[in-house]
């Protein structure tokens, strides 16, 4: 039932002594940091006064924009000599933000990441064909820890060539995999349409979703395609990336590893805590690292506590599903409108292809949505009415999840923006 029963079960008692006893330890190192000991300083603020978790609410916020200004290694908490891998994540503007390990964090990552995969039902006897990006974003390496921890045999096949997923997916009985949602949906169907196979019927009977915002649609979407069982995992790589939280068999919400963070749920425009249960912004504390011990880290993600407890006999609380980013949110016709909900949709659309922009602007007082969609270039050689088609689809199953209704604008591949790091999503005139 468990990877680490004791751990997994722990009494709420026990667990909040343990959250600040690592804590303290979280404080002292980062006070040897070149950026925690100056904002300490700053805020006249004595660490070993901060001794509960309610102390813990006293301390500023960390943001990204402080770990962009810490580049390179102002937030790396042990000399260089004893970090053995740094990750980093590009931003649109400015300068990646850093992550740094010691040994001791990168084996304390995969126990964390192997224990919310056992959770999901993965077994040493599984074959785990790891399809996340590996390299300086987290989302590869991280799982692939994890699963040789569990005992699996891991095929670090990284993101995209699709003949080579399938090939390895056939060839060595692939039973797990990880993936980006919208490449489940993409690889799917070239399974099923190219390859004249019907993936249901390959030996993939779970998948590891995460890395992008999608919605409970898009997950049964995958789930059907596929025939196989979907978990959510949530990671960032300011947090060491996936397994922060990750859903167990019973499917109703994500346990956090909160013998890794602190978590708290505020409200992103006043700051203080929301009630239990209500959805806010998550805030972060890493209590179990060496080399970046980041304090109260605002994720930008809106989620709640769900209440009560969980069938497995797990006993960390389990966070809802990411509703979004706060700081991403458009207000449209006075709906709240999150891009990822746009994106969760377009992106599960097969003829969709691999960018799309999101335009807000009025006309005679009203706020219009317009969506502009990349076609894969195929699409543009058929017929018109197919492209008719397949507008209305999109405008329909937009409209039944932001309930705004879109303008939908078809592109051809590679006629959007797209920059360096990431493409520019949303362009709102109405603020310009
Ligand atoms: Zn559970």
């Amino acid at each position: 039932m468990f990877f680490n029963k004791d751990i997994e079960t722990i009494e709420r008692s026990s667990l909040v002594k343990l959250q600040e006893e690592r804590l303290k330890k979280a404080l002292e190192a980062a006070n040897a940091t070149k950026f925690y000991s100056q904002r300490f300083k700053e805020n006249n603020i004595d660490i070993s006064k901060i001794k509960t978790i309610e102390h813990l609410r006293d301390l500023p916020f960390t943001t990204k924009n402080d770990l962009r200004l810490s580049y390179p290694d102002g937030m790396c908490a042990v000399p260089r000599e004893k970090v053995v891998r740094m990750h980093a994540s590009s931003g649109t503007t400015g300068k990646s933000t850093v992550i740094f390990y010691t040994k001791k964090d990168v084996s304390e990552w995969a126990a964390q990441v192997a224990r919310g995969m056992y959770s999901a039902g993965m077994r040493s006897t599984d074959v785990f064909q790891n399809m996340m990006g590996y390299g300086l974003f987290t989302g590869g390496l991280g799982l692939h820890y994890g699963g040789e921890l569990l005992g699996c045999m891991v095929i670090p096949t990284s993101t995209g060539n699709s003949p080579k997923q399938i090939e390895l997916m056939q060839d060595f009985g692939s039973t797990i995999m990880h993936i980006t949602p919208s490449y489940a949906l993409h690889l799917g169907e070239v399974i099923r349409n190219e390859y004249k196979i019907n993936p249901r019927d390959l030996p993939v009977k779970k998948a590891i979703l995460g890395a992008e915002p999608y919605s409970e649609e898009t997950k049964k979407k995958i789930e059907e395609l596929w025939g196989v069982d979907a978990y959510n995992n949530y990671g960032l790589s300011e947090m060491n990336g996936p397994g922060v939280a990750f859903e167990c068999t019973h499917k109703s919400g994500m346990h956090l590893a909160e013998d890794y963070y602190i978590a708290e749920i505020i409200n992103p425009e006043t700051c203080e805590p929301v009630p239990d249960g209500e959805f806010g912004e998550l805030v972060l504390t890493h209590v179990n690292r060496e080399a970046m011990p980041i304090i109260r880290y605002r994720t930008r993600d809106l989620t709640r506590f769900i209440p009560g407890t969980c069938g497995c006999g797990r006993t960390m609380r389990r966070l809802d599903r990411i509703k979004g980013r706060s700081d991403d949110m458009l207000i449209i016709s006075g709906v709240n409108v999150f891009p990822s909900q746009i994106e969760g949709v377009i992106m599960g659309i097969p003829e969709v292809g691999n960018n799309y922009q999101i335009v807000v602007d009025r006309e005679n007082n009203l706020d219009r949505l317009h969506v502009r969609v990349e076609l894969y270039a195929k699409m543009f050689s058929g017929d018109v009415k197919e492209l008719e088609k397949l507008k209305s689809v999109i405008t329909n199953r937009l409209k039944s999840v932001i309930i705004v209704t879109p303008r939908i604008e078809f592109c051809e591949p590679g006629s959007l923006p797209a920059s360096m790091g990431k493409a520019v999503r949303v362009i709102d005139h109405r603020k310009l």
